[in-house]
């Protein structure tokens, strides 16, 4: 997702909470490095995941996260098509976790190609692992 679309969710959730306060300028630019990565398309679904919860997230960018991961489920292939995968991805999904940089991020496994999730990127498992991310 871009910047706009980014404080647009963020507005939006605001208004949902009726937050007397709004993020400042130096949180928002904190929080989308963190979920940049984000496509624009999963954000509706993000927000009605957010909105279970009874107040404004603590951290926004880890529920963001945590709602990202349940679209991708909600949308991969969903039943038997699945063959089981040597870098045991979820559905060809691999779901990793950055050790230095501690955030979480999906990406379609490069190994097996059983997903055809748009928006976000690919990757072999042994990539990623060289790259500092290992599986949640
Ligand atoms: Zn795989």
């Amino acid at each position: 997702m871009n910047e706009i679309e980014f404080k647009r969710f963020v507005g939006k959730l605001v208004h949902y909470y009726n937050r007397k306060t709004i993020p400042t300028t130096q949180s928002l630019n904190i929080w989308l490095q963190e979920v940049e990565r984000i496509p624009a398309e999963a954000l509706d679904f993000i927000f009605n995941h957010i909105k279970q919860g009874d107040s404004f997230p603590g951290n926004l960018p880890k529920a963001m996260r945590d709602g990202w991961q349940e679209w991708i489920r909600a949308n991969g292939k969903s039943n038997g098509g699945f063959v089981e995968c040597e870098d045991g991805c979820d559905r060809g999904i691999l779901f990793v976790w950055h050790t230095v940089h501690c955030t979480g991020f999906a990406f379609r496994c490069a190994r097996c190609n059983q997903s055809d999730l748009i928006g976000i990127p690919a990757a072999k498992y042994g990539d990623l692992v060289r790259r500092g991310y290992e599986r949640q």
